[in-house]
């Protein structure tokens, strides 16, 4: 379907795990007409979630991007995954989205994940509907979710909705902006509802709430504001046009409630898609530099613009890769060649593609504000931009978190091992937290990844999909190394080689930062000092510097290096001169301002019934955690922790072993902290 700008949405739909996602998912494209067959979770059918290894364990873990329509709207949906193991997946799909729905469980409220996704969400300024699934569950509660999302976000809700019973209980719906009762009909699996009258009962509460509903929005629309007091009642128009607006602007986020499993409130929710969210020209344009010029440059949403993409996903699989990219301006089309503007290479697009989950369908031609899938690109990896080689610009690029945590990776024989190094590549491409390294001496094959589980995925894809099954070693901590204090060196490097001086010096400053801001290079070096074309030289030799601290040779992170000054030689400088100097220079540096190790923490949260509480929090007290919170959520405890990654292995066995199996817990990268004395020495090589 072909359809203007303005009636386009890309979104997402992002929740805890559990929550319901899949299954809200299912149900959107059931009756929207693009599936005809229900796919359901817990037999393993769901459209979505179509990697194997996702059927088995019933999680999404790829961002599969799909297109369906509803009303006069095409919905460009992004399925982003519900595990804080790969939370850089729903970092990514963020970037390109326009809005989202974050689905909550009605029983549970606001739960970890989903605190994650909505503080990853603001940060990205993405306007969010909220669904208050599983009305149906026993202990469901719709005004304590609304609580939760008021106190752990701070978030402006806008219930647009009352429920009507809950549990078993649960039947109905009224729609506070029409003043009317909903009811789905389960003989067409909810395709089919009916509106009509509030009975007489429900009036009374469905005018309170309905009130309390305008009470809010007045709060940030004038006219509404002004019928208000007036004593005139807003149109059903006239307030959907003020929660737009509201919802735009991120001021309000209006919340809806049903039960996908039981069929119940789907299609209002996707009202809401076409009614409150925005479509890609009431967003923001796309800013970027030139890579030559660093000039900032400005890309409106429109087709007649120069073609700027941002390739947000690359999936690798046995016939190939297949690029996914959000057109921003521009046109894209079959055969067309553009630069890849961050590697500063050619690309060819060879074909175009929507997708549906697995399917895909050729497309002729795709233009701003798109999420189209396409093969070609050989050397785009994910957060390159790709452009209009006459009209370069290079997108910012997506930040993923450090990895934490590392195993090794044993095959029998050689030729299995150059298979797998093959395909430990591909998936690197695939997913920006994975890493593999080859010890060029002993050979030895090291994964890196966001967690236990993140790792054991790739595991069991090597094995489903490739048919390897590689032993994995113990798990074994990514540990980084920063300094306590600022320290100042300079470093000259001044020798003859075959008769040739070699010459170049520097002088760097050092200073501890916050961890999460990696290694951070600023120059203050004058032209005089160290000439402009030996600045990137210069930066290499401090990366290559980081890249091994003085203690264990771990990476550097949490430092700031300035560039204070240096000297040249007339004939002797050279690149690889300033390189040298630049690197011995930072690693002096490093020595001198009390170099520390530091170690991942978790944040961790646990659920668990009463009578486990103390037993639980013993053992995080030996895990070296920190607690942070014991909360009541319903007939449950909350625990919220933080633990260092070290001391989490094998946690999933001894909190199952601890609770009776009842806890469930979650946990996700926090910070760096460093490492007590007693362990850090324990830890030198
Ligand atoms: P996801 O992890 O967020 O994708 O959640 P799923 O869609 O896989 O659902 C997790 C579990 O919750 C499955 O067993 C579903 O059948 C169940 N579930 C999903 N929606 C509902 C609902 O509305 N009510 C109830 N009672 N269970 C649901």
């Amino acid at each position: 379907m072909d359809v203007p700008l303005e009636r386009l949405r890309n979104i997402g739909i992002m929740a805890h795990i559990d929550a319901g996602k899949t299954t809200t998912t299912e149900r959107v494209l059931y009756y929207s007409g693009k599936e005809h067959r229900m796919g359901e979770v817990d037999n393993g059918t769901a459209t979505m979630d179509y990697l194997e290894e996702e059927k088995r364990r019933g999680i999404t873990i790829t961002s599969a991007a799909t297109s369906f329509q509803w009303r006069d709207c095409l919905i460009n949906l992004i399925d982003t995954p519900g595990h804080v193991d790969f939370t850089a997946e729903v970092e990514r799909s963020l970037r390109v989205l326009d809005g989202a729905i974050i689905v909550f469980d009605a029983q549970a409220g606001v739960e970890a994940q989903s605190e994650t996704v909505w503080r990853q969400a603001d940060r990205y300024r993405v306007p969010r509907l909220c669904f208050v699934n599983k009305m149906d569950k026993a202990g469901a509660d719709f005004y304590y979710s609304l609580q939760t999302m008021r106190e752990r976000l701070e978030a402006r809700v806008l219930p647009l909705q009352m429920p009507v019973g809950r549990g078993e209980d649960f039947r109905a719906i009224i729609d506070l902006i029409e003043m009317k009762l909903l009811t789905w009909d389960e003989s067409t699996l909810g395709a089919k509802y009916h509106a009509s009258e509030v009975p007489g009962d429900l009036l009374g509460e469905a005018q309170m709430r309905r009130h309390e509903m305008l009470d809010i929005l007045s709060n940030y629309s004038e006219p509404i504001l002004a019928q208000l007091l007036d004593s005139i009642e807003p149109s059903a128009p006239e307030i959907r046009s003020a929660i737009r607006q509201a919802a735009l602007r991120l001021e309000v986020f209006p919340v809806f409630c049903g039960s996908a499993l039981r069929f119940k409130g789907i299609q209002k929710l996707l009202d809401g898609v076409c009614d409150y969210l925005p479509s890609p020209v009431e967003v923001p344009p796309v800013k970027g530099i030139h890579p030559k010029t660093e000039k900032e440059i400005v890309r409106a949403p429109s087709p007649s613009e120069p073609f700027t993409a941002l390739a947000f996903k690359v999936l690798a699989d046995r016939h190939g890769e297949l690029v996914f990219l959000r057109i921003y301006s521009g046109t894209l089309k079959p055969g067309q060649q553009v630069l890849n503007a961050t590697r500063d290479r050619r690309e060819r697009v060879q074909a175009l593609y929507q997708m549906h989950a697995a399917e895909r369908i050729a497309l002729k031609e795709a233009s701003a504000g798109s999420i189209v899938a396409c093969v070609g690109p050989k050397w785009t990896t994910t957060g390159d931009t790709l452009t209009d080689p006459r009209h370069p610009i290079v997108l910012e690029k997506m930040a993923f978190p450090e990895t934490v945590i590392s195993m090794a990776v044993v095959v029998p024989n050689s030729e299995e091992r150059d298979k797998l190094i093959d395909i430990l590549s591909l998936l690197e491409k695939e997913d920006p937290t994975f890493e593999k390294r080859v010890d060029d001496e002993t050979g030895e094959i090291t994964v890196s990844g966001m967690g236990e589980l993140h790792l054991e995925v790739i595991r069991e894809r090597l094995l489903r999909e490739y048919n390897i099954a590689p032993r994995l070693g113990r798990p074994s901590v990514n540990y980084r190394e920063s300094i306590r204090s600022p320290a100042e060196a300079e470093w000259e490097h001044n020798v003859q080689i075959a008769g040739r001086g070699h010459y170049a010096c520097v002088r760097l400053r050092l200073e501890p930062i916050d961890p999460a801001k990696g290694l951070v290079i600023e120059n203050r070096a004058r032209d005089e000092e160290i000439p402009r074309a030996f600045l990137p030289a210069v930066e290499e030799g401090i990366r290559t510097g980081a890249a091994a601290g003085p203690l264990s040779a771990y990476k550097v992170i949490g430092v700031k290096a300035t560039i204070l000054g240096g000297r040249s030689h007339p004939t002797d400088s050279s690149d690889a001169a300033f390189t040298m100097a630049a690197c011995r220079c930072f690693s002096r540096a490093m020595e001198m301002g009390h170099p520390v190790l530091l170690e991942p923490w978790m944040a961790l949260e646990v659920i668990i019934p009463e009578q486990y509480v103390g037993d639980v929090l013993t053992d995080l007290s030996m895990r070296r955690g920190t607690i942070h919170e014991v909360k009541t959520a319903g007939k449950l405890k909350v625990i919220r922790a933080r633990v260092p990654l070290s001391e989490t292995f094998g946690y999933s066995t001894t909190v199952r072993s601890l609770s009776q199996g009842r806890a469930s817990y979650s946990m996700e990268p926090h910070s760096y902290a460093e490492v007590p004395a007693r362990i850090a020495e324990t830890l030198r090589i």
